[in-house]
Formats: C-alpha cells, sequence, structure tokens
C-alpha cells in the first residue's frame, strides 16, 4: 500500500535533517514543500503557535495534501524571551546562523552564567487539510544554557552556543540520534508520533492513502 504523503512546510535544513531521522519509522511519506514547488508565507504571528499554523495552512493551501509545519526559536531569559519567534531573522532579515550567533553573544556580553538560562521551544502543527479546523498540535521546550562561545560543528541555528548540562556539551557536540533524543523538536515529534497512532482522526492518515492525496 502506498503511503500519505505529507508536506514539509520548512525550507530549514537543520530542521529537516531532523524530522527525516524521528520520522523514519511513520508510515507517511514526508515531501518537504521546496520539493512540491510551495511559496513560503510571511510569519506574522505572535506565538510559535501561530507561525506553526500559518505554515502548515500555506502548505496545505498550496499542494492539497496534509501539511506538517514546525515553528521553533530560542527564548533567552535575560532578554525577555528573544530572539524568540524571530529566532531565524534575530541579527535582521536573511541573517544566517553565524550571524546571529555574534548579535545573542553581544547581547548577552558580561551576563553571568546564573542569568545566562535559556530554552529552545518547538510547536509542531499538522492540518489534514488547508481548512482542517482541529489541527493537531504538539509543543515542547528544552532547557539549557546560553554558552560565552560557540562550541562544536553540528546540528544548525544556535546549537553551537546551546550548553546541554546532563551531557556536558553544546547540542552542537551531540550527533543527530542524540538530539532528537533531548530536544524540543525530537520531544514534540515523540509527543505528535503517539498522537498519531492514538488518535482515530489522525491515525487514519497513516493506514488510508488515497490517490486523490498522492497526486
Ligand atoms: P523558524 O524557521 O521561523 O521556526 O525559525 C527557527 C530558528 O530558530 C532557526 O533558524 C534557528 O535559528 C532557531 N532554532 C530552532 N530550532 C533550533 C535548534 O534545534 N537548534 C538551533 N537553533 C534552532
Amino acid at each position: 500500500m502506498s503511503r500519505q504523503r505529507v508536506v514539509l512546510a520548512t525550507g530549514n535544513a537543520g530542521k529537516a535533517r531532523e524530522f527525516a531521522a524521528a520520522l523514519a519509522d511513520l508510515a507517511l511519506d514526508i515531501v518537504p514543500q521546496s520539493q512540491l514547488g510551495v511559496t513560503e508565507i510571511e510569519e506574522t504571528g505572535l506565538s510559535f503557535v501561530e507561525n506553526a499554523l500559518l505554515k502548515a495552512r500555506n502548505a496545505a493551501h498550496q499542494t492539497g495534501l496534509p501539511a506538517l509545519a514546525d515553528d521553533s526559536g530560542l527564548v533567552v531569559d535575560a532578554l525577555g524571551g528573544a530572539p524568540g519567534i524571530y529566532s531565524a531573522r534575530y541579527a535582521g532579515p536573511g541573517a544566517d546562523d553565524q550571524a546571529n550567533i555574534v548579535r545573542l553573544l553581544q547581547a548577552l556580553h558580561g551576563m553571568p552564567a546564573a542569568r545566562r538560562g535559556a530554552r529552545f521551544h518547538c510547536a509542531l502543527a499538522l492540518l489534514r487539510h488547508a481548512t482542517d479546523p482541529a489541527p493537531l498540535i504538539c509543543q515542547a521546550s528544552w532547557e539549557g544554557m546560553v554558552l560565552e562561545a560557540p562550541r562544536g560543528n553540528g546540528g544548525f541555528g544556535y546549537d553551537p552556543l546551546f550548553w546541554v548540562a546532563s551531557r556536558a556539551c553544546s547540542a552542537a557536540e551531540l550527533d543527530l540520534a542524540s538530539k532528537n533524543q533531548l530536544s524540543h523538536r525530537g520531544q514534540a515529534l515523540a509527543q505528535l508520533d503517539r498522537a498519531l497512532h492514538q488518535h482515530p482522526a489522525f491515525w487514519s492518515l497513516l493506514t488510508a492513502a488515497p490517490d486523490s492525496a498522492t497526486a
């Protein structure tokens, strides 16, 4: 039986790698929106959940497929929650990971370790279709601390600055499987996996593959 295709509403290669690894065993065919020609939508929400919904709805609307989106970011206590939902563009529109890291280090310059507490937050939204009135929402956070200098070459985004106390290393020093076991995204994806198997309304995605949805 062919698998139900689900469009993954992200253009972020780091996120896409983590999704692919975490959802490999699920009976779904997860297709990045770039492969389906989806144009990105402006993230005008004021919360992770709102932006995840906007992205999933946009991808479902443009493809006619069920859509899964992630909105995530780093929430730093000493900065009143910044960069938060603006994490991808903290150093300005189109900023890359390196520029965002430099901006964060500047913002926390001279801040003692006790005041460098932070957490990654991830909101996932799964819509069965563009006008789905009851989307599946899963959220999780990952507690840590912002380092004074980058460490490690793995992961993406702010990983080199995120200290994982339980492993005594930065998130960029974890392999993909370990990061997925601990991280905000990994935990939210584990919730999603459980919900897909438990709730009949979503479980049907795993069992039914209507031809119309595989076009
Ligand atoms: P979004 O694509 O608008 O959700 O922005 C997500 C941004 O948050 C990324 O570009 C990263 O800067 C940051 N971010 C989210 N998750 C992670 C992670 O797992 N590691 C490092 N940075 C992350």
